[in-house]
């Protein structure tokens, strides 16, 4: 393995995401670090057994903690890294968390709370003043930004430093920016969580979660719980995660240039409500004029876009949101959440258009 882990790689973060993590430049060393199978190792070593570590995974933890600036542990998903954050906080203590955010993450803070571990306390993360104002008897603030799918914004300067006064751990779920569009740990954040099983492995393939800290004792709580409850990655997947960043500047870049084309031209389409697009990324939430069976008809008439859950993969998907139960009631019922791939953006919109075109009432009618 390079020694990126001592002195920070001088690289631009577009070089970081291509040379980080890969093994030494000795002759005969694959360029690639390779798929490691292996549940144990020979006595006498640092790693003992499977559930301890593994070359593979250390590679995408090396990669990513490059791009965040901090040292990576990989989890099984996105939600098992957010379980093992969440259970480092106190019996009884009060966890501050976005009323809009990943609903498993929701779902987490309130099956806490219904069994009397935590008090949660949900904010609207756009009003930076009543962020600041509950953080002060907090042990831990949830913060993800923008938030999914609502895509609001937190001023997370301010928010961290009212919850370091409070002596609250930050951390941010870093899904929909992406290191290389938002770095929480320079904006003095303790901990960055990541679905890995997004943007990063960004290919629809794999599911993964990452924590990053620059915390050593923190990291170091964290692996002994990983160890401890066997939350880890698989391999393949840490593989598949690895290579999938190798690309993940390229891929945001143009999906996010078509993010922008089509935030413009939805704006201008008569079936199209409201449009939300914190200005950055790739994804876009759309509210339909015609409500709830309006988004239900556009995500069942289009032949490019998929009607599917999750996001950040090089294909074009969409979701409206309140299909699910569990959606908190303040979403919009036509709320259509759209994760913007690479395809040509002149295709994406003409399947778009075409289907939005249908939603409006004909002309003699
Ligand atoms: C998908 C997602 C998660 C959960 O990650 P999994 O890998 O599905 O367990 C957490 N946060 C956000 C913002 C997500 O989009």
């Amino acid at each position: 393995m390079s020694d990126a882990s001592a002195t920070p790689p001088p690289y631009r973060p577009a070089t970081r995401a291509v040379t980080s993590g890969r093994p030494d430049h000795t002759p005969d060393n694959p360029l690639n670090e390779p798929l490691t199978m292996a549940s144990t190792y020979v006595a006498g070593g640092t790693v003992e057994y499977g559930r301890y570590g593994n070359p593979t995974w250390t590679a995408f933890e090396q990669a990513l903690g490059d791009l965040e600036g901090g040292r990576c542990l990989a989890f099984a998903s996105g939600l098992a890294a957010v379980s093992t954050i969440l259970d480092l906080v106190g019996q009884g203590a009060t966890v501050v968390a976005p009323r809009h955010a990943y609903l498993g993450s929701i779902g987490q803070i309130a099956d806490l709370e219904a069994r009397g571990r935590i008090r949660a306390q949900l904010v609207d993360i756009t009003d930076t003043e009543a962020v600041v104002k509950a953080c002060a008897d907090a042990a831990l603030v949830w913060l993800e930004s923008p938030t999914n799918p609502a895509l609001e914004i937190a001023d997370i300067p301010p928010i961290v430093a009212a919850a370091h006064e409070a002596g609250a751990y930050v951390v941010v779920d870093n899904t929909f920016a992406t290191p290389l569009l938002q770095q929480p740990l320079d904006l003095d954040a303790d901990l960055v969580v990541h679905s890995a099983t997004k943007f990063i492995s960004g290919h629809s393939d794999a599911v993964l979660g990452a924590i990053a800290t620059r915390d050593a004792e923190l990291f170091g709580v964290l692996k002994k719980r990983r160890d401890m409850i066997g939350a880890i990655p698989g391999t393949l997947e840490a593989w598949l995660a690895l290579r999938g960043l190798r690309t993940l500047h390229v891929r945001l870049e143009r999906a996010q240039h078509n993010a922008v084309e089509l935030t413009r031209r939805l704006g201008e389409h008569p079936a199209v409500g409201e449009v939300r697009y914190p200005g950055f990324g790739a994804i876009i939430s759309i509210v339909l004029a015609g409500g709830g069976i309006a988004a239900d008809l556009l995500t069942h008439k289009t032949t490019l876009w998929v009607h599917a859950t999750s996001l950040g993969g090089v294909e074009s998907t969409f979701e409206r949101r309140r299909r699910w139960k569990t959606e908190p009631a303040t979403i919009p019922d036509g709320l259509v959440r759209m994760s913007v791939g690479i395809e040509d953006v002149d295709d994406l919109w003409d399947d778009l258009a075409g289907a939005l075109d249908d939603l409006l009432p004909s002309d003699n009618g």
